[in-house]
């Protein structure tokens, strides 16, 4: 037997070049799994070309680092050939490996590729054209065969690991299973040459025209080793775009959930809006039906909401919205919903409540978590709810006529005094639809003159003569007939018109004080009753003067009633207002004293000179003492503000008496003089200093 040596260097570089092949081949399997369709195919093709002629050119430089004492040559078409059974295995492995992997798999990778590892070593051997032929040791061989299928098994599997594991260190072990390969296969070729037996005097007849040298060794080193590197760098190049790729779908995701959300959210207050709701009570309501359960919409509306907007900012207004959004949840159970419908606007959905009397309950503890005041921005704002609610089935079988049923409720709160809650009730709809002809009506008939002023007198209780008037408004309505304020006044500022229904009255006030005067009545002031709106609408005083303008009437016949609640709502900004009337030098009453809720210290700084005691107190003393106590009450504290009192709705000579003993100096009612169109009224005015007497 011929004794067998092996150039150290070229060993050292095949198995640098057996790892440097696998460690690209795990690369190259990253890269098929993650594409599809062509991309996975062409990268398989080519990751077997590559990784194959790396197997290869390490077998192939093993060979050249053979050294016997015989010249050796390499078959150049069987040297070839030799690559194709491992291109074909790692082509094979890699596509198994790419695709979902599992015990099975892996073991037929490793087979397969430890096959074709084994098969393109002896296909190698065989192109040295050995003759006589070579003889085989069977145990070395069956160690190599061996060692091909297990040891590629191995590392192949090491690898999976690898990438089911945790990130950290996944280089490293990337590294470890690509030494383990690596070795497989140079350990495959140098076992397999030990198994291979030079018989004595044999010659190889590929010395002649085969491969061989030094120098093609480093060459095929070379240009696979460069093969190699520039599959990972592609490989490499390929993973980073993937991920940059994968990075923009998942923005483009993102933003795509970020756009559903604002679709369905609110986005101040992060509460569902009107499209969620719709959606919820489209797949709540036929459940509720099917499985027989109630279902509650409540509709929420802050009361006064827009003057905190306008006068403390939206910055403030947008911060109380979010912490009526808080205290809404907290009066609810976790799995009601709760929503924002757009500006002061919530709506509750409620399901599978006990009772009614639940809901009321419900109702009492959104009323009074809402009214909360609460501290923005250093101010203490405060703003109290109106509730409508309206129950499914029994007001409304869809989500459109239930949401409109508890609006309508709703208003109906607001209608009787705000700050509380009602329940739908189908007159309801009735009264909306009234409302929404009358209001179209009362905006013609602002245009059309239908409007009136009617004057009532008011009266100086100790003399009985005439002090002051006050202008009410009329609407004579072509089929109604002669309509009194309550029925289209409140309509007027729910509509926006209350702005220019206070024009017209104004223009009628001074047109017909003109009037008098040129005809030689002698004027009192007159009293015009302003809503908040109107005061808040930033033109009133403008608008004022230009009426005035050309009148010639002093200031000081015109006097503004405020009512109280509407004086002491928005207090800075109407504050101002006033002040600036004061300064021009017209007067200012309080209306309505009694019902609102005055604070003393803001009483004080209101630029008023006198106050008006609500009819309620002067008709309610004389069956109920508290109302007579309040009434001495106020007049109390008028006199010690330095204020005059006037007395409203006084209706007989006994409420007159007891006024004016509590200390009460002007009286108004149905007793006097009720009110009255203005063609009666100079007849008063002249005879007023006549009838003082017999008054
Ligand atoms: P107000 O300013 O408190 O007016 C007094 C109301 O009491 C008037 O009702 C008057 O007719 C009524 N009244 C007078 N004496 C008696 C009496 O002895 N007994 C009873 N029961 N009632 C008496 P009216 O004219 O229906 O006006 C109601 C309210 O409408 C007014 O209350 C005022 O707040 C508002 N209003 C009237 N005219 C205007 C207006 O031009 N603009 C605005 N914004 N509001 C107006
Ligand atoms: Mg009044
Ligand atoms: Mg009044």
């Amino acid at each position: 037997m011929m004794a067998v040596g092996y150039n150290a260097w070229l060993v050292l570089l095949s198995i640098a070049l057996a790892v440097l092949d696998a460690y690209v081949a795990f690369s190259v399997v990253g890269r098929i799994a993650h594409s599809r369709g062509p991309a996975a195919l062409l990268w398989t093709a080519f990751g077997a070309l590559a990784m194959g002629s790396g197997v290869w050119a390490m077998h192939f430089i093993g060979m050249l680092a053979l050294q016997v004492a015989i010249p050796l040559g390499y078959d150049a078409r069987d040297t070839a050939l030799s690559g194709v059974p491992v291109m074909l295995a790692t082509g094979a492995t890699l596509w198994l490996l790419a695709r979902h992997t599992n015990h099975a798999r892996i073991v037929l990778a490793g087979s397969l590729l430890g096959l074709g590892i084994a098969a393109m070593h002896y296909m190698g051997v065989r192109a040295m054209e050995m003759r006589p032929q070579i003889g085989w040791h069977a145990g070395w061989q069956a160690a190599s065969l061996l060692l091909a299928v297990a040891g590629s098994t191995a590392a192949i599997g090491l690898h999976r690991l690898i990438l089911c594991g945790a990130r950290r260190h996944r280089w490293w072990r990337r590294i470890g299973s690509a030494l383990l390969l690596g070795g497989t296969a140079a350990g495959v070729h140098y076992l397999g040459m030990a198994a291979v037996r030079f018989p004595p005097g044999a010659v190889s007849l590929a010395a002649e025209h085969g491969l061989r040298g030094l120098g093609l060794a480093l060459a095929v080193s070379l240009v696979s080793g460069l093969l190699l590197l520039l599959t990972l760098g592609v490989s490499l190049a390929y993973r980073q775009l993937q991920r940059r790729t994968e990075a923009m779908a998942r923005e483009l995701g993102q933003a795509r959930d970020a756009l559903t959300w604002l679709a369905y959210h609110d986005e101040l207050t992060a509460l569902p809006n009107r499209a969620n709701v719709l959606d919820l009570l489209g797949r709540l309501l036929p459940t509720a039906a099917s499985e027989r359960f109630e279902v509650a919409v409540m509709f929420v509306d802050l009361d006064g909401f827009k003057s905190i907007n306008d006068t403390l900012g939206h910055e403030v207004g947008d911060e109380f919205l979010r912490s009526v959004a808080d205290a809404l949840r907290a009066s609810v159970r976790t799995r009601d919903t709760v929503a924002r419908f757009g500006g002061d606007e919530f709506v509750v959905v409620l399901e599978r409540f006990r009772s009614e009397a639940n809901l009321v309950a419900i109702c009492r503890k959104i009323l009074a978590l809402v009214s909360r005041p609460v501290q923005v921005a250093g101010h203490n704002v405060m703003a109290t709810p109106s509730i409508g609610v309206a129950m499914f089935p029994r007001d409304g079988s869809d989500a459109a006529s239930l949401l409109r049923h508890a609006d309508l409720a709703m208003y109906s709160a607001k209608e009787q005094g705000k700050a509380g809650y009602c329940f739908y009730q189908p007159r309801m709809s009735a009264t909306a639809r009234d409302r929404l002809v009358l209001s179209a009506e009362l905006r013609e008939a602002l245009q059309r003159g239908e409007l009136q002023v009617y004057y009532q007198p008011k009266v100086e209780l100790a003399s009985r003569r005439i002090v002051g008037l006050e202008a009410l408004v009329r609407w004579s309505h072509p089929t109604r007939g002669l309509l009194l304020p309550k029925s289209f006044v409140p309509l007027a500022e729910g509509s926006g018109l209350a702005g220019r229904l206070g024009e017209v009255v104004l223009q009628r006030v001074v047109a017909q004080l003109a009037q008098w005067r040129a005809r030689g009545v002698p004027l009192v002031p007159v009293a015009v009753n302003v809503s908040l709106q109107e005061i808040q609408d930033g033109h009133f005083v403008d608008g004022l003067l230009r009426t005035l303008r050309d009148s010639g009437l002093e200031h000081g016949l015109i006097e503004f009633e405020i009512t109280e609640s509407a004086a002491m709502r928005n207090a800075e900004h109407t504050l101002r207002q006033l002040r600036q009337l004061e300064a021009l030098g017209f007067r200012m009453a309080i209306d309505d004293f009694g019902t609102g809720f005055s604070s003393l210290s803001h009483l004080r700084q209101l630029p008023t000179q006198s106050i008006k005691i609500d009819q309620s107190f002067v008709q309610g003393a004389a069956h109920n003492p508290a109302d007579r106590d309040i009434t001495e009450a106020i007049i109390a504290l008028a006199r010690k503000l330095r204020l005059s009192t006037v007395a409203e709705g006084i209706e007989t000579e006994a409420q007159a008496a007891w006024l004016r003993e509590a200390g009460c100096e002007i009286g108004q009612g149905f007793l006097f003089v009720p009110p009255l169109p203005p063609e009666r009224v100079p007849a008063l005015l002249l005879a007023e200093s006549l009838q003082a007497a017999t008054l």
